[in-house]
């Protein structure tokens, strides 16, 4: 029997949402492996595998696979003013609008965005320390996770690695050492693991005093210590998360931090600090590769404006993270499927390693992750943890209960 051409086999399956060369490939891919019939099949995961929203019952609030930080913004197709001043109907600055605010949010003089935390990092020491010094403890030649090592992001911006103190401990001496033949301090916030025992660290207002500038890359991006956009203040999990307002106060001349960690925006990286330093950034040639476009720069601003309007519920991961237990548990108990349980989440995406946040959800029997997985319209991630399925609501949005109720009742 001759197989089917390969033009035909796509037409027969035009009712999936795909454009037409989409389909052409998984008619191709069906037929090169001797079985047409799959076609349709290989044609729906195709269309199941492109980006989209899921559903995170995971209880991770920042997790990596599913993108950190939980983002909403669309906006229809538009022209943006990202380059023009609309007073002077001159060139403008991309800079103009979410960097200025997350300045102004942070109490910073000046603030730029790029791409990611690790691109801010390279930049800021390419544009502050080609060439020269930079001394950094021991404790915090970090990896970070996905390839970011603190020296080797340091080799490829040309600046020099300069080593003190010990794994454990460096003092203010140790960096005084060498302060006469630096051009930085970097200070990395450990983001993602603990040295405990008998341990020292040097606190920025100590390394401040000696001289060079001191850039303190912080990682998680939690703007003020006193969260005034949380109606009860800092919620005890935080503890001692490092603040870029209070890092700056304390005598930072940078901070540098992530956009959708613990700042709960969409992947960026902001550095934010002296202006002479975020200017000389800005010139430099590297800023041109790592600098953002309007849709990540709109979704910025519009994060940056919820923290200046103090507006915790317009900020998911914070009206997220800081949901009621009691009101996770009713909305448990309203999906009508499983057993209502405690669990804990956690921050995630390298933040405030160790700690748990109680929350609530349901508990089904096995591993049903695989089922929840194929759920549509959005697909529902869940963790397995000692053979029993945790459904944790506190990283899913109330809206869509219904739907996550709805595909647990109907679970075989
Ligand atoms: C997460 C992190 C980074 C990298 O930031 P990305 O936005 O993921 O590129 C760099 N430094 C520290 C301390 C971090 O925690």
């Amino acid at each position: 029997m001759r197989p089917p051409s390969v033009d035909a086999l796509a037409r027969s399956i035009a009712d999936i949402d795909l454009p037409q060369p989409l389909l052409v490939d998984a008619a191709r891919a069906a037929i090169a492996a001797g079985d047409p019939g799959e076609a349709r099949a290989i044609a729906a995961s195709t269309r199941r595998a492109l980006l989209r929203p899921v559903i995170n019952a995971t209880g991770v609030l920042l997790h990596t696979n599913l993108g950190r930080a939980p983002l909403g913004f669309a906006h229809a197709p538009a022209y943006t003013n990202l380059e023009l001043d609309l007073a002077t109907g001159k060139r403008g600055s991309r800079r103009a609008h979410a960097g200025a605010l997350l300045a102004r949010a942070c109490g910073a003089e000046s603030a730029l965005v790029v791409n990611n935390g690790a691109g801010a990092v390279l930049l800021a020491l390419a544009a502050l320390a080609r060439g020269r010094g930079v001394a950094v403890s021991r404790g915090e030649l970090v990896e970070i996770g996905g390839g970011f090592r603190v020296p080797d992001v340091m080799a490829e911006s040309g600046a020099h690695l300069v080593e003190v103190g010990t794994t454990n401990r460096t003092r203010p001496a140790d960096y005084a050492a060498v302060a006469g033949d630096v051009a930085l301090v970097l200070k990395v916030h450990q983001s993602n693991y603990r040295i405990t025992g008998f341990t020292e660290d040097t606190p920025v207002e100590a390394v401040a005093a000696l001289g060079p500038p001191v850039v303190v890359d912080l990682g998680s991006g939690l703007l003020d210590a006193a969260c005034p956009w949380l109606p009860g203040g800092p919620p005890p999990w935080l503890r001692d998360e490092p603040a870029a307002r209070q890092t700056l106060e304390a005598g930072a001349a940078l901070v540098i931090f992530s956009g959708d960690k613990l700042l709960g925006g969409p992947q960026a990286g902001v550095l934010a600090g002296r202006a002479d330093l975020v200017d000389a950034c800005a010139r430099h040639p590297l800023y041109r590769a790592l600098r953002p476009g309007g849709l990540v720069l709109g979704a910025l601003q519009q994060v940056a404006l919820a923290y200046l309007a103090r507006d915790r519920d317009a900020l998911p991961f914070w009206r997220m993270a800081t949901a009621g237990v009691d009101s996770l548990r009713a909305r448990a108990a309203a999906l009508g499927a499983g057993e209502v349980v405690e669990c804990a989440s956690v921050t995630g995406g390298g933040t405030v390693p160790g700690v748990e946040i109680p929350s609530a959800g349901v508990a089904l029997d096995g591993d049903r992750s695989a089922a929840l997985r194929a759920v549509e319209p959005k697909p529902i991630i869940t963790r397995v943890d000692e053979g029993r399925t945790i459904v944790d609501l506190r990283t899913v949005d109330p809206a869509d209960d219904a739907l996550v109720g709805a595909a647990l009742r109907e679970l075989p």
